[in-house]
């Protein structure tokens, strides 16, 4: 134990967890792209900076999605090669061919594919089965991985769907199965609709495990709607994933349930993981006053309990 300073939590370590956690930073992509407001591509390069230089070492940067899908991430060819020089891994996402020729055409190292779980979500995100989506991002894997770069498979609802309910464990390992199979590094296994419980997220990663899927590749992307996030994450972290998707003061609601409260919050995650005596290598005192910076330039206050706590924001 040590004695705290103000603003940071006593640490109190637990046993059989991680020693360290790499938090993959999403605020400027899955953040950015569910705020309603439009950001001037300037000031999300400085967000990036500002990210980077409170700690975060992987910080998703922004989509190669058509402009017209995403108009609030329209601006990637900009800002990429603004922020192209921050010493920090910079992974951005892929759609398809063109997403990633764009993406390799500006020297970018780490890119993310988008799968889904279930074919409603598949038909409502991508317009394809679940099978036709895997068939579209299997040569982009394959191409990536011929340039050396750096691949993660994202996969959305994972545990429920809005238009399925809950999601059978099965469904979710036989698309993770086929990303992992296709190539890609990593997986990010999202809880899109924030409904999951921790018994269910160590369930499924057991059952991952069982069809050869690896703790280490595994990374866990909790929403907080149902305020079960960092309980959630505590039960990835004691099942072994040392890889964590988080956004700066919880920026992005989750345009698929009708709430405030989207992405877990970076600052939240922080407070615990650094209350366990995990090493995160995060300030969490510059991550916090770049959220309430970023906040000021959205309009409106950070949902995120430990931002608010920590700057007496008002609500
Ligand atoms: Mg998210």
């Amino acid at each position: 134990m040590s004695t705290p300073a103000l603003g940071l939590p006593m640490v109190v370590p637990a046993p059989d967890l991680p020693a360290r956690v790499r938090i993959h930073e999403v605020g400027a992509r899955d953040g950015l792209q569910n705020e309603k407001g439009a950001v001037p591509t300037e000031v999300k390069a400085e967000f990036i900076r500002r990210l980077a230089d409170a700690g975060l070492t992987t910080i998703e940067a922004t989509s190669f999605v058509h402009p017209q899908w995403v108009p609030q991430l329209a601006d990637a060819e900009q800002l990429f090669p603004l922020v192209r020089d921050v010493p920090v891994e910079l992974p951005v996402l892929v759609p398809n061919a063109r997403g990633l020729d764009r993406a390799l055409a500006l020297n970018a190292t780490r890119v993310a594919v988008f799968a889904s779980a279930t074919e409603s979500f598949a038909k409502a995100n991508l317009n394809r089965t679940v099978d036709e989506a895997l068939a579209m991002f299997a040569p982009v894997v394959a191409r990536a991985k011929a340039e050396q770069v750096h691949v993660r498979g994202y996969l959305s609802m994972c545990f429920g769907d809005p238009w399925e309910g809950p999601v059978p464990i099965h469904q979710v390992v036989r698309v993770s199965k086929a990303l992992m199979d296709m190539g890609c590094d990593e997986l990010s296994l999202g809880d899109t609709i924030g409904v999951a419980t921790p018994a269910h997220v160590q369930d499924l990663l057991s059952q991952l495990n069982e069809e050869g899927v690896p703790t280490s590749a595994i990374g866990v992307h909790f929403h907080d709607t149902y305020g079960q996030a960092l309980a959630n994450t505590l039960a990835a972290l004691q099942h072994g994933v040392t890889t964590v998707d988080a956004s700066a003061g919880g920026l992005g609601g989750c345009p698929y349930a009708k709430s405030a409260t989207g992405n877990l919050a970076t600052e939240d995650l922080v407070w615990m993981l650094q209350g366990l005596g995990i090493d995160t290598g995060v300030d969490l005192g510059r991550l916090t006053a770049t959220s309430v910076w970023m906040a000021g330039h959205l309009g409106r206050p950070s949902p995120s309990r430990t931002v608010r706590a920590l700057s007496h924001q008002e609500q």
